[in-house]
């Protein structure tokens, strides 16, 4: 599908001609999600490279009526920023301007800045980001904002909500809202920038950020533990959380299927002699060295089989590496059907029984990978062996979750990827809310469609004409 005769030539005189990427060679990595099932066929990808030019692009393409999908680092796992056939993609990798922090730790940064740029400006001045994830050196900080990521270190900080100070926007029609350097204190009204938090390009496209940088522990250590139960990893963290002193930075958990099939991806030596079913990856940090505290908790916690502790920065790496490697592996061995699920705190075994159950009632022989951040009850499900019944085990394992309270996602968002399943997670009243704000934000929808909320009806009876 084309675009409007004459919008993309007007789109080439505000960015540039070599900015517009119409050849299906260009725009083949921007049209095709991260894990590779998902593809569109865009009418063109456009690389704004500044918030003017951003303004522009989306006032044309409004005015005509040309659907648009915004994109970051297109490593989102629920294809979000996947074009449908048609759709212009407007890619804000370029917006990757940098301030440096103040001495409060705040700085702004363009929204196609990655995770790992922030990260190294942070270690430069003495400051530390409070949101990481594997992907970092592709995910954007406006990606990331629009999916408002979680990752390893929200048991400690929380997730990309609780890092931002404030925002700057610009509507579907090209109108520029700045909301970055707002008073610490403003009840006036709704709160713009926090509605585009985990908005998934639906709303608007968020153009530069406001961050709030923490300080970073001086000393860390990190212990990864063997259990032969998840309730005794459960109990531990617990135990973990409570102390006083260093404090509790991360909480991981692998399972013995995942982590061989790491090792063997690696190519490296398994942690443990004896493989244990349930590996817990605890990280602490404080201004005191948190080896002490970190003995203390695996020498009460209930069941430990074995563990091994790192506290220099090599050894560390190390331990993290068995799961940061967990996705990339999975990329490469499948690409599996994949979940990202939250359980009620109390129902984590019974959840993961009833996860297998149900994916074992669709694919007797599939196999599940499981990992995950267990402060927040927070799994990624990974199932392997069912690619002919992609959609049957998603709709099993997913019914099976909100059965028990949970939610279909977690972190990743809903996408095009999970859409048919948002009624399982939000009531109808809230998706008719879910609507209305849409709606007056985007009033002729056209950011993002079909991403986050199911076609209405009438939509779909649209698109087939
Ligand atoms: C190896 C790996 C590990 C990961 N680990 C985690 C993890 O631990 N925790 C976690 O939460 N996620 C994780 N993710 C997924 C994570 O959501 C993305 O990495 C990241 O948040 C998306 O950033 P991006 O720039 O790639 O966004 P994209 O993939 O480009 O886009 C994601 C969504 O945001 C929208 N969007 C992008 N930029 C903007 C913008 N400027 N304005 C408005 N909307 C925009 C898009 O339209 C789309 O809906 C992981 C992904 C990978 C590949």
């Amino acid at each position: 599908v084309d675009a409007p005769p004459g919008l993309l030539s007007d789109v080439a005189a505000v960015v540039g001609p070599a900015q517009v990427l119409v050849d299906p060679a260009l725009t083949a990595a921007y049209d095709t999600d991260w894990t590779g099932l998902f593809r569109g066929r865009s009418a063109a990808v456009v690389r704004v490279g500044s918030t003017s030019e951003l303004s522009s692009v989306l006032r044309l393409c409004g005015a005509a009526g040309q659907p648009v999908v915004l994109q970051g680092g297109n490593t989102g796992l629920v294809a979000g920023a996947t074009p449908r056939d048609g759709d212009v993609i407007v890619s804000l990798r370029r917006l990757a301007h940098l301030s440096d922090p103040d001495a409060g730790g705040q700085l702004t940064v363009g929204a196609g800045t990655t995770l790992a740029a922030v990260q190294e400006r942070a270690r430069a001045f003495g400051w530390e980001f409070g949101v990481d994830l594997a992907a970092r050196d592709s995910a954007t900080i406006g990606g990331m904002t629009a999916t408002n990521a979680g990752g390893v270190n929200v048991v400690r900080h929380g997730s990309m909500r609780a890092q931002i100070r404030g925002l700057e926007f610009v509507l579907a029609d090209g109108t520029v809202i700045d909301r970055l350097n707002r008073p610490a204190k403003d009840n006036t009204g709704y709160d713009l920038p926090d509605q585009l938090i985990g908005s998934e390009g639906t709303l608007a496209a968020i153009s530069r950020i406001r961050l709030q940088l923490v300080r970073p522990p001086r000393h860390r250590a990190v212990a990864l533990i063997g259990f032969d139960s998840l309730a005794a990893a459960v109990a531990t963290v617990q135990l973990a959380r409570t102390g006083e002193g260093p404090q509790l930075q991360a909480a991981e958990v692998m399972f013995a299927p995942g982590l061989a099939l790491v090792c063997a991806y690696l190519r490296v030596a398994a942690p443990f002699a004896q493989p244990p079913q349930v590996v817990l990856l605890l990280e602490f940090g404080g201004s005191l060295d948190p080896l002490g505290q970190l003995a203390d908790v695996v020498a009460k916690a209930p069941g430990v089989g074995d563990a091994v502790v790192a506290d220099d920065s090599a050894g560390r790496a190390r331990l993290w590496r068995y799961r940061e490697a967990h996705t990339e592996m999975l990329a490469a061995v499948g690409p599996p059907v994949k979940l990202d699920v939250a359980l009620p705190a109390g129902l984590l075994t019974e959840g993961i029984t009833a996860m297998e159950q149900a994916a074992h009632g669709v694919v007797p022989d599939s196999q599940l990978v499981v990992f995950g951040h267990l402060a927040e009850a927070n799994l990624h499900v990974n199932v392997l062996g069912a690619d002919h019944a992609r959609e049957q085990i998603a709709d099993a394992v997913l019914r099976a979750v909100a059965a028990l309270g949970g939610s279909i996602s977690a972190e990743h968002g809903v996408g095009r990827a999970k859409t048919g399943w948002l009624g399982l997670s939000r009531s109808p009243a809230e998706v008719r809310v879910l609507r209305g704000i849409k709606r007056a934000w985007d009033p002729a929808s056209l950011l993002a469609a079909g991403v986050l909320l199911p076609a209405e009806v009438s939509e779909m009876n649209d698109d087939s004409h």
